[in-house]
């Protein structure tokens, strides 16, 4: 029996991801004239051995999308990407060489920080970011308690409770509802990570209705279209499916939310495997496997998503069909400063 690829559709780059690898990339190709003037700055503040400063045409605080590739291909054209912006000198400040925010977001301390080094800003905060950052705003000047459920220590998770941290509760799962703690009466709403697993977040929300039954829910789901397209494409595929590997990142939350989605919808019929790239791949994971579902996360480059495609047909997997759930046709305009460029 012929082995078969079943790849699912819609995967990979989302519209926020794609905006926001434009933005470094667009900067990039349009850095010539800056670069000059960046240089001839630099060339008056020499090292002391007498060698000029070279500074790049673009920072990137944080990596720009949770793909390492992304970020490798990025850095190879001259990108410098910093965890903080301390680490950008101050000549290049003068120099006003760009600093870009990653899709991910930035707590506000971090804006002020730029604010305070006169830093040139280009921010590619996803928009769908950018609006759970509002609400948290809109939510706080309104007197609410927001519970939010996110994962501790990850960028976007970091930037939105930065907006309020007195008045946002980060919690991960639904045992941790049971350290929440509120007065009846208090005014209460939900906000979520654009990047949970659907049907896990639905699980923390129950949790959290049978202890604050009157805790209100936002107008409109945050977790975003992508996410949720991505893990509703993954489901339909491991129903057909005796394994599925999904390309992404380690650090990349969507990544890993659809692998967690995959795994469980094979159950005891097979595994869910989540690598970087190819050459991740161990042919052993495929023994006995006749069908193979392929996904990748919102901040993958299809190639990477080919690169395994190429790599299961060597290994026998000559069949490849496509289950598509939905077209997606999502667009972000390139932030403000970028699009008369
Ligand atoms: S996964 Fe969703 S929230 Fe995150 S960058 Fe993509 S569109 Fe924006």
């Amino acid at each position: 029996m012929a082995r078969r690829i079943i790849l699912a559709n819609p995967r990979g780059f989302c519209a926020g991801v794609d905006r926001a690898i434009q933005t470094v990339d667009t900067i990039l190709k349009t850095a010539r004239p800056h670069s000059a003037a960046a240089q001839a700055h630099a060339n008056t503040n020499a090292d002391a051995d007498g060698a000029p400063h070279a500074l790049p045409p673009v920072y990137v605080r944080r990596q720009i999308v949770h793909n390492r590739h992304v970020v490798e291909q990025l850095a190879a054209r001259g990108a410098v990407f910093v965890e903080e912006l301390d680490e950008i000198p101050d000549e290049a400040a003068a120099a006003g060489v760009p600093v870009v925010f990653s899709a991910h977001g930035v707590s506000p301390d971090v804006q002020r920080e730029a604010d305070r080094r006169g830093l040139t800003i280009i921010d590619a905060t996803c928009p769908l970011v950018g609006k759970v950052h509002r609400e948290v705003l809109r939510f706080v000047r309104e007197g609410y308690e927001i519970v939010y459920i996110g994962h501790n220590g990850h960028d976007e998770a970091v930037g939105v409770v930065g907006e309020a941290p007195d008045h946002v509760h980060l919690i991960e799962h639904a045992a941790d509802v049971d350290g929440l703690d509120f007065a009846p009466g208090t005014k209460l709403v939900l906000l979520t990570q654009t990047t949970l697993s659907v049907d896990e977040t639905a699980d923390v929300i129950d949790a959290l209705q049978k202890r604050f039954p009157w805790i209100e829910l936002p107008p409109s789901s945050d977790i975003c279209y992508a996410t949720s397209n991505r893990q509703e494409a993954v489901k339909l595929v491991a129903q057909q499916a005796d394994a599925m590997v999904i390309v992404g990142s380690a650090n990349s939350s969507n990544s890993v939310r659809l692998m967690e989605v995959a795994d469980e919808a094979l159950g005891a019929r097979g595994t869910a495997h989540r690598v970087d790239d190819a050459a991740e791949m161990d042919p052993s994971w495929f023994d006995g496997v006749d069908t193979i579902g392929v996904s990748s996360g919102a901040s993958v480059p299809d190639e990477l998503v080919t690169g395994v495609v190429e790599r299961l047909r060597t290994l026998g997997f000559d069949e490849v069909d496509t289950v598509e759930t939905i077209q997606e046709n999502m667009h972000f305009v390139l932030p403000k400063a970028l699009r008369s460029v």
